[in-house]
């Protein structure tokens, strides 16, 4: 097969794998850089342009269209759909995936578990806001946010409405959630592939931190997840619409309750802490799916 990336920095780890693990079966994987990609998209045979090429044979598509640039890589990912190439991940479900709000709202809609969370407007409306979670400790949270900056503890009724004042006075986009207090710093990242849970994670939050990310000082660890997170993950992939990804969980005391789902989720943490070879089953999940023209977008 041939095998097109779209990604931004081939020297990223999780990106040099996946050309590792198709090199290694026999395929062939190109990078581009998405922002370099353009196309004239009115025209009746869609196609992308890559400097002066025309990316063209490609049976496959792997989007890693990061969060900053989500806006220019989905139109360019929605035209290999227009061209018929299988994308590992579709451009609508990428889309779900980094609008924290919708993602909830669609998950709730399959009845998963999710922590309480309230979203308002006006500030005015706080208070009831902090009711409707369930009153301090609260989770805030900046809708845009990635890698736990912007997640914010708030003890006391004083201290959430002093933040969520803050956030609003930066007119920022806000949650209040309840806070999870029993996941103790822990959360659990689920790696679906093709509707399977293939690995799972336990993320530690440094001492005295209440945030699990690997970014903030996390560590990770494999762990053996329960019937009933491995049902919610692999629910959590399909209610959004995601061969691939990574469903971030909390062990609350009313069950798995899924806080996100990353669309391009990296392959470091979760190779490094359980030794499988994600990569590989992502590239075999695009063997025995990558038929051209099997593309929804094109028909929906
Ligand atoms: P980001 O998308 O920026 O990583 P998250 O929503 O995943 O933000 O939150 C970052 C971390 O904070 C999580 O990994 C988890 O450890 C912790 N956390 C987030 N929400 C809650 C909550 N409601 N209760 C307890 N801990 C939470
Ligand atoms: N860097 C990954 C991305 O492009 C996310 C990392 C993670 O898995 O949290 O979205």
């Amino acid at each position: 097969m041939k095998i097109l990336m779209l990604a931004r920095n081939p020297n990223l780890y999780s990106h040099k794998r996946l050309v590792e693990a198709a090199t290694a079966k026999g395929h062939s994987l190109d990078i581009v850089n998405t922002l370099r990609c353009f196309m004239n998209i009115t025209s009746h045979r869609p196609e992308v342009y890559y400097n002066t090429q025309k990316l063209t044979g490609y049976d496959a598509v792997i989007p890693r269209i990061g969060a900053s640039i989500t806006f220019y890589g989905l139109a360019v990912l929605r035209q290999f759909e227009m061209m018929g190439v299988y994308p590992l991940n579709e451009s609508v479900g990428i889309g779900r995936s980094r609008d924290k709000l919708r993602s909830m709202q669609l998950l709730a809609r399959d009845g998963i578990g999710l922590p309480v969370t309230a979203f308002a407007h006006d500030p005015k409306q706080t208070e009831e806001v902090l009711k409707v979670v369930g009153g301090p400790p609260v989770v805030i949270k900046l809708l845009e946010g990635t890698q736990g900056i912007g997640v914010v503890l708030a003890d006391t009724q004083r201290s959430a409405k002093s933040v969520v004042e803050a956030f609003r006075g930066a007119h920022v986009n806000i949650l209040v959630q309840e806070f999870i207090k029993e996941a103790g710093g822990e959360d659990i990242r689920a790696f679906v592939v093709g509707g399977k849970v293939v690995a799972a994670m336990r993320r530690t939050g440094a001492e005295g931190e209440f945030r699990s990310n690997l970014h903030r000082g996390g560590s990770a660890k494999p762990i053996k997840i329960t019937a009933e997170e491995r049902s919610t993950a692999v629910r959590a992939a399909k209610a959004m619409g995601l061969n691939v990804c990574g469903v971030d969980m909390l062990r609350s005391n009313h069950g798995p309750v899924v806080m996100e789902v990353n669309s391009s989720p990296g392959l470091e943490g979760v190779e490094k802490a359980t030794g499988i070879n994600v990569a590989g089953l992502i590239i075999d999940f695009i063997e025995r799916h990558a038929t051209p023209g099997k593309v929804s977008t094109r028909t929906r």
